[in-house]
C-alpha cells in the first residue's frame, strides 16, 4: 500500500540494509532483497551430522546442534551479529530467530522441546548493554514454536572479560564454571540452548557441561551463525 508520509520520512532518514548498508526500498525490512536472498544458510537442520553438531564431539554431550548461517571474516553478514550485539538492534535477533525457529520445526532430529534457554549474560554486562542478544533470538524461536523461553534456570556466576583476543584455551579457562543452575527445573527435559554465534564453541561448551553436571537433561544447541 502506498505510504507517502513514510516515503518522505525515508527520504530524509533512509533505513539501510543491516548487511550491505545500502538504503532499503519501501517493501524491504532490515535486509535488502539481495542480502536476504544470498544469506549463506547452512541447512544444518536437514542433516543428522553437521558442523555445529560435530564441533562438540569429545567436548560436551549434546543431542543435536544447528546454526542458521555461516560466515567468514571477510563476509558482510558478520555485520548482523555486530549490530545485534553492540548496537541494540534486537529486531535482528528476533527476526532471524524466527528463521531459526522454522529450521528447528522442520528438522526431523529435534522433537519434544520443553524450553528455549538463551545463554545468559552476566548481570553486570546486562546492566551496561541493557539486553541479552541471545534472549531476543530465543524470543524469535519461541514465537514460531510456541514454547516458552526460560531465562531463570541457567545463570551466570562471575563477570568474564571480553573474549575477542583470547586463544581457545584461554577462552575455555575464562568461561569454565562460570555457568550454574538456579534450580532442578531442567530435570528430564529437552532444552534448546540458544546463542548468537559459535566461534570456538567454548562458551556453549561451558554451559552444556555445567548443565550436564547438575541435572539429567537433553540439550540441543541452536545458534544464528557459525564463524
Ligand atoms: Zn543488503
Amino acid at each position: 500500500m502506498p505510504n507517502p508520509i513514510n516515503d518522505i520520512v525515508k527520504l530524509f532518514y533512509p533505513e539501510n540494509c543491516y548487511v550491505c548498508g545500502k538504503p532499503l526500498k519501501n517493501v524491504e525490512k532490515m535486509f535488502c532483497t539481495n542480502c536476504l536472498f544470498n544469506l549463506p544458510l547452512t541447512n544444518n537442520h536437514l542433516y543428522p551430522e553437521n558442523k555445529t553438531t560435530e564441533l562438540f564431539y569429545g567436548r560436551a554431550v549434546i543431542n543435536y546442534g544447528l546454526s542458521l548461517f555461516s560466515y567468514n571474516k571477510a563476509s558482510e553478514y558478520k555485520n548482523l551479529l555486530y549490530s545485534l550485539k553492540y548496537h541494540k538492534k534486537t529486531e535482528i535477533g528476533f527476526e532471524l530467530g524466527k528463521f531459526l525457529g522454522l529450521a528447528i520445526k522442520e528438522s526431523p532430529y529435534i522433537t519434544d522441546i520443553d524450553a528455549i534457554v538463551p545463554v545468559p549474560l552476566h548481570p553486570k554486562k546486562m546492566k551496561i548493554r541493557g539486553y541479552n542478544q541471545s534472549a531476543w533470538i530465543a524470543k524469535g524461536i519461541s514465537s514460531i514454536l510456541n514454547i516458552s523461553v526460560d531465562e531463570k534456570t541457567l545463570i551466570r556466576n562471575t563477570h568474564t572479560k571480553t573474549q575477542t583476543k583470547k586463544t581457545r584455551i584461554e577462552r575455555w579457562e575464562n568461561v569454565k564454571s562460570v555457568f550454574d543452575l538456579s534450580s532442578q527445573n531442567f530435570e528430564g527435559k529437552h532444552i534448546i540452548l540458544v546463542d548468537d554465534v559459535i566461534t570456538t564453541g567454548a562458551t556453549i561448551e561451558a554451559c552444556i557441561n555445567a548443565i550436564n553436571e547438575k541435572t539429567k537433561v537433553k540439550i540441543t544447541v541452536a545458534t544464528l551463525a557459525i564463524a
